[in-house]
């Protein structure tokens, strides 16, 4: 009489050839407004609106107000906000790497109603 040792196997789930592929962030293509946020992460305004500075300085706020900016790490901020951000620390806000600019744009719809 002996103690049968009980081994649990532990069986891999999923083996219906489901495969995570871990892709290549090209940002260049990536640009566009179907980023998967709307939403300054600074200043928590919708990217297609103005920064909350402009929209309570009407009088103040210059063109970066009206304008967003692209990182290089695809993430994107009003122009005034990442601005302002970048006078005491040099990198994006949300992932910490080193901030370039891509691209900046203006809101294009605004000041047209
Ligand atoms: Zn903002
Ligand atoms: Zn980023």
């Amino acid at each position: 009489m002996g103690d049968e040792e009980m081994e649990v196997e532990t069986e891999e789930k999923g083996g219906d050839g489901q495969r995570f592929v871990v892709k290549k962030w090209n940002a260049v293509t990536f640009w566009s407004w179907d980023i998967c946020t709307d939403t300054c992460a600074i200043c928590r305004n919708k990217l297609y609106e103005p920064s909350i500075e402009a929209q309570a300085n009407p009088g103040l706020a210059d063109d970066a107000g009206y304008s967003i900016a692209w990182g290089c790490c695809g993430h994107v901020f009003h122009l005034d906000c990442i601005s302002r951000w970048l006078k005491t620390r040099s990198v994006c806000p949300l992932c910490n790497r080193e901030w370039e600019f891509a691209k900046i744009e203006k809101i294009a719809t605004y000041g047209d109603s």
